[in-house]
């Protein structure tokens, strides 16, 4: 099973969202929570490969173009990670996927039941977005986990203190769909 991970936004180019309180950006949590499932993963027996990348589909030729990665490895599975950003009092975990009732929509429902399982985040489903460049530009069931919101004290705590439990909990949830689909 070949898994590409793509932590989301460029350390250094584009942070994503911010939490100034905490001092930490979403690119690089998601860089460092990356690499621990990436480690895990591997030590599951997958072939894992990461791209983190301001370049998602041809924006930028200076970096590694992500979803073109993704679909000529070829990947079996696409994760991207992600931190929310909203109000302060919004938050918990989500999944992202292009379409419902996919092969995408039963590997976001096995990440998001360990995630919320393991780390207690509120569980705010699996939800279908048709715009997103990562989703709806690569060829293999794709998802984005928006881990929780950087923006909430208790969750941006979870995303700073709790990073292993998250990334075992990614991991997992994505071994469960690799048995769930018998491969
Ligand atoms: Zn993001």
């Amino acid at each position: 099973m070949r898994v590409f991970l793509n932590p989301g936004h460029h350390p250094g180019i584009d942070p994503g969202a911010v939490n100034r309180g905490y001092g930490v950006t979403e690119a690089d949590i998601a860089r460092d929570i990356g690499n621990l499932t990436a480690g895990y993963l591997t030590a599951a027996g997958c072939e894992v490969k990461t791209v983190q990348s301001n370049n998602l589909a041809g924006e930028d030729a200076a970096y590694t173009n992500v979803c073109l990665s993704a679909n000529s490895w070829p990947a079996d599975v696409f994760i991207s990670l992600h931190c929310n950003a909203a109000a302060p009092a919004a938050q918990g975990s989500e999944v992202l996927v292009y379409d419902k009732w996919s092969p995408a929509d039963t590997l976001a429902g096995c990440i998001l039941r360990q995630i919320t399982g393991s780390l207690g985040t509120v569980d705010r489903g699996v939800k279908a977005r048709l715009g997103l460049i990562v989703l709806n530009s690569t060829h293999m069931p794709a998802v984005l986990v928006e881990m929780g919101f950087i923006t909430n004290d208790k969750d941006c705590r979870m995303l700073i203190d709790q990073q292993d439990e998250l990334a075992r909990a990614i991991a997992r949830g994505i071994t469960d769909y690799i048995t769930e689909r018998g491969e």
